[in-house]
């Protein structure tokens, strides 16, 4: 399903194609988050127009609502939300160990309490591979354990044995679509290279970088993927799970990932924190309040080419919905560009230049907020 296309000659960047029954994705890719079946605020036919090419969804969040009969009846995730492209679903590990309350963790898997309404309920490997093909998952993730960041090394071996153990039970349930098996093995070099060796050799369609975004600095994040990366074989796609700022997806690239998710550029919309190559800019700052040009000057999105700063900036100061909208659909429109300017420097051969230039660039604007995916 992946076709490697061409690799940058003085990094590890690649650009590839990955193709499922909905749809053929370009990579390297970035996939807007829709959490509750709709990635918030925007519609289908947005995100088309924002040249979106894969959505993803999360299992833990639909399975406690509106519930697996619900979507089933209305035609699976597709069907439900009435986005016809891609979607990728995460197996609703990295929730059930974020959110849910009262957990007991055995190698069956993991019960829990709802944070909805305090249900009682049980996933293990084989319900969160029935899930993602109830959803209708072109690519369905392993349920994994997710450590918590910093963890000792004694837990960070035990949870990736469960791990692998899981894995060998979700690869027997039928799915839909693509499955990858997910790297984790926390900070430790050696437990990375075991889990990327022990999942290459039971042969899943892709690998994901999972355990990164949960709190680590950067250079911890960073060396997540090297430690894992060269043990993934170079024909199937990396996905590098909950990240990132600009900066960091560009550098995840240049270290051979080629899919991101990250809630930071529709979370950050919501309180008027939209992003520019020059870095973050919170339009709720006072300087704001006159200018009449675009959040980005240049920006092709549906918010510069109407409206001004000025106006946006109202928006936001007075909780309008709209202003929200707008913020969302810029900062998702700067993310989705950054990847398309990505693959034609992949192409051309000037990716190298164009991360040098790109880094260089971001955190210019005296505005910029250290803000961490987290
Ligand atoms: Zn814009």
């Amino acid at each position: 399903m992946f076709e490697l296309l061409s690799t940058d000659p003085n990094s590890k960047a690649r650009r590839g194609r990955l193709t499922t029954a909905h749809g053929v994705i370009e990579t390297p890719v970035f996939m807007p988050v829709g959490t509750q079946g709709t990635v918030k605020g925007v519609s289908p036919a947005e995100l088309w127009d924002l040249k979106t090419q894969i959505i993803l969804g999360n299992s833990y969040h639909l399975f406690l609502r509106p519930g697996l009969e619900i979507i089933r009846e209305l035609g699976g995730l597709h069907g439900f939300s009435r986005w016809s492209g891609p979607i990728l679903t995460d197996s609703g590990g990295f929730q059930v160990f974020s959110l849910a309350k009262l957990r007991k963790i055995t190698d069956a898997g993991v019960q829990f309490q709802s944070h909805i309404d305090g249900a009682s309920c049980f996933i293990g490997p084989r319900e969160a591979m029935e899930i993602q093909a109830t959803l209708g998952s072109d690519i369905a993730m392993l349920f994994d354990e997710c450590p918590p960041y910093p963890c000792e090394k004694e837990y960070a071996a035990n949870s990736l044995q469960r791990t692998l153990l899981w894995a060998k039970q979700c690869k027997e349930v039928p799915t839909p679509g693509a499955k990858f098996g997910i790297v984790q093995g926390a900070t430790f070099a050696d437990l990375r290279r075991e889990s990327a060796e022990a999942l290459v050799q039971m042969d899943f369609d892709g690998y994901a970088v999972g355990g990164v975004s949960v709190g680590e600095p950067e250079e911890e994040m960073l060396a997540a993927v090297e430690h894992s990366e060269p043990y993934l074989p170079a024909h199937k796609a990396r996905y590098a799970m909950g990240l990132g700022t600009p900066p960091q997806m560009v550098e995840m690239i240049a270290r051979g990932i080629d899919m991101f998710d990250c809630v930071l550029p529709t979370r950050v919309a919501r309180t008027g924190t939209a992003y520019t190559a020059a870095g973050t800019v919170n339009l709720k700052n006072a300087c704001h309040t006159r200018a009449k040009g675009p959040i980005e000057e240049g920006c092709t999105c549906p918010a510069c080419r109407e409206f001004s700063r000025a106006y946006i900036r109202h928006l936001v100061k007075s909780d309008e919905i709209l202003g929200l909208r707008l913020v969302t659909l810029h900062n998702l429109h700067f993310y989705l560009n950054l990847m398309t300017q990505i693959r034609e420097a992949i192409t051309q051969g000037t990716f190298g230049s164009f991360r040098k230039t790109f880094v260089l660039g971001y955190g210019k604007s005296r505005e910029t907020d250290d803000i961490n995916p987290v």
